[in-house]
């Protein structure tokens, strides 16, 4: 088999059945370690010939995903490139003579069972503890003959005819030597004129110049009938790499019907930073030579190595999600925190497309308030949220009001006295006159004092510090939520 040669080209082939899974986020990762660490090129190609599972939104959010997420490709549908059209639908005349080809050469047979047929055999195999596989009974008949036979269907599929001594084991980045199971008469042409998955990611890969193919281990049973393809049609053999797949904790796959984390966009919904979100999925399948746990995609390319990627499978463990995105957050410049918490509060819809100038500086002067407090953007609205809502619409959460003692009223008088007549509205001197009113003057614990301030001002029990938050608020806004909860008192 000849080598390839010049600049690698790998690729990400999703096929667009949905919200994008977060298998190909890492995918993606990975095959772009190695591009640009190598200087080639990033192919995404959308694999969508199963017309049953296809969605038509799902290569939009496909883009936006990987965008966000940074992981940005050279070529693909929606970019163009020199071995357009990227889309296999698009495509389906570069498959034809392959398809010929094969037939011709006798490595590919018609078949015209009806799919009921195909179900019954099948059942009848497990009935008798056979093992499952095409029976072969259209091999070597003309459509004249098969159609004397019970199960006959007019529009036939094409089939690989896999040979006795078919290679079954194949040279992996990296596994090393990998043996896979030997497989079945597999359909490469369906009945609707589209190619199965096997046929268009050998021709695909082929005419699209991929020099490695970079994939997920459920694959790997596969490899064996991609490697007689090529060597069929005379192709040069790309190399192959199976990354280990992501596993629950109980080492089930991820899927997304049982895991909401499968989805790409709960990420995003949950508010991680894409750069905790890429740090996370690299860890998952790789580790540094230094061990480290928190580096960046730069790094992660400069020390890229395919000896270094794991095999087992990695367990998503969204605890270590949490502590990394909670570093990248810590991590950020206060104007950058800034910026997103304003894009996560728009999100939310606590704030317009365009926030108001106010809003925007309120955002500004919270942001070191909450950056070593926070876990997730997501927190934002929850923890800021009451700096942002007019004072009549502000929401005391029941908690909250069920954390009052007796002395509630007595203290937010207390303050509304305290507060009123300063003149100096910043941080120290509201601590300083109310430490005086309610620690020395009404001789409450300081522990319990500032407890009905708080439910008053922010609606809740837990929430960014008091003082500071009184001042960003401002003077008449504080005083108008401590009277609010004292007449709600009675
Ligand atoms: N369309 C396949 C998938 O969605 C691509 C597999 C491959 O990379 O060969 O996983």
């Amino acid at each position: 088999m000849s080598e390839a040669t010049g600049p690698v080209r790998l690729r990400v082939a999703p096929s667009p059945t949905g919200d994008p899974h977060v298998g190909t986020a890492y995918m993606s990762l990975f095959n772009l370690a190695f591009v640009r660490q190598q200087g080639g090129q990033f192919v995404l190609r959308v694999e969508d010939t199963d017309r049953a599972r296809y969605r038509d939104d799902s290569e939009q959010q496909l883009y936006d995903t990987l965008s966000w997420l940074g992981l940005h490709w050279d070529e693909g549908p929606d970019k163009g490139g020199p071995f357009a059209p990227y889309r296999q639908s698009e495509r389906l005349e570069t498959y034809k003579p392959y398809v010929e080809r094969l037939l011709a050469d006798g490595h590919a047979y018609y078949c015209w069972c009806s799919t009921e047929r195909l179900q019954e055999m099948r059942e009848a195999q497990q009935a008798a503890k056979q093992p499952t596989g095409y029976d072969r009974l259209c091999y070597g008949k003309t459509r004249e003959e098969r159609a004397q036979l019970p199960g006959f269907s007019e529009t036939p599929v094409v089939r690989m005819l896999i040979p006795d001594d078919a290679p079954l084991t194949f040279t992996d980045v990296i596994r090393g030597e990998v043996n896979a199971p030997r497989p079945d008469d597999q359909v490469i042409l369906k009945a609707d004129g589209f190619p199965t998955y096997h046929l268009a990611v050998v021709v695909d890969d082929y005419e699209m110049g991929i020099t490695h193919v970079v994939r997920g281990e459920e694959w790997i049973s596969s490899t064996p009938k991609h490697v007689l393809l090529y060597t069929w049609l005379g192709l040069p053999l790309p190399k192959f790499a199976h990354m280990p797949l992501l596993r629950n904790a109980n080492k089930s796959k991820i899927s997304k019907r049982k895991n909401p984390a499968a989805r790409l966009t709960w990420f995003q919904e949950q508010g991680y930073l894409p750069e905790a979100l890429r740090n996370f999925l690299a860890l998952l399948g790789y580790s540094m030579p230094g061990g480290e746990e928190v580096f960046s995609f730069d790094d992660m390319v400069e020390h890229f190595d395919w000896k270094r990627v794991n095999t087992v499978g990695p367990v998503f463990d969204l605890d270590k999600l949490d502590w990394l995105n909670g570093h990248y957050i810590r991590s950020l410049s206060e104007d950058d925190l800034t910026d997103r918490l304003v894009a996560r509060l728009q999100f939310d819809g606590l704030l317009g497309d365009e926030p108001r100038e106010r809003d925007h500086e309120v955002v500004r002067a919270a942001t070191p308030l909450v950056q070593t407090r926070m876990v997730r953007l997501n927190e934002a609205a929850g923890m800021i949220g009451f700096l942002l809502v007019d004072d009549h619409d502000l929401v005391v959460e029941d908690d909250a009001l069920a954390s009052l003692k007796d002395d509630a009223p007595a203290v937010l008088d207390a303050a509304v006295t305290a507060l009123q007549p300063l003149a100096d509205w910043s941080t120290a001197q509201i601590e300083a006159s109310l430490r005086a009113a309610l620690v020395d003057g009404l001789g409450i614990k300081p522990k319990f004092a500032f407890g009905p301030l708080r439910v008053a001002v922010t609606g809740r029990r837990v929430s960014p510090p008091l003082f500071e938050s009184m001042e960003i608020l401002g003077h008449a806004s504080t005083l108008t939520r401590l009277m609010a909860l004292r007449s709600r008192l009675g």
